[in-house]
């Protein structure tokens, strides 16, 4: 089944790494697109639904916690699966994350092995 992927991180380095590290994970996906923070990101996603964003958590403008709830109201995103990547590594962070709506959590420094485990429930 064709699958979409965003990348949100206000580090275009970072994006990069994520999207090799994506490849190397052997994850396929038909289209990738990318944003440099939460509000940019919620305007990719009212434009097109986006089957799954990893979304790093510390941004400009706004944060990828905020990106999260506010993507959670958007009627076209109920299904998009969104997985945090993050060097923050509180429990209290991720819980509060998770239960605002982020279906995973991925702390950096990641792998590709991480990526395959984070992500392959969600590619069927
Ligand atoms: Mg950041």
């Amino acid at each position: 089944m064709a699958k979409t992927l965003m990348i949100v991180d206000d580090s275009a380095t970072m994006r990069k790494i994520i999207m090799r590290t994506v490849r190397m994970s052997g994850l396929e996906f038909d289209s990738t697109e990318e944003a440099g923070n939460g509000a940019e990101a919620l305007e990719k996603l009212k434009a097109g639904p986006v089957d799954i964003v990893l979304c790093d958590i510390n941004m400009p403008e706004m944060s990828g916690t905020e990106m999260v709830k506010q993507a959670r109201q958007l009627p076209n995103c109920k299904e998009t699966k969104i997985i945090m990547v993050s060097t923050e590594s509180s429990q209290d962070l991720i819980n509060s994350v998770m239960a605002d709506g982020a279906n995973g959590y991925i702390t950096k420094p990641f792998t590709p092995e991480k990526f395959q485990e984070k992500l392959s429930p969600f590619m069927s």
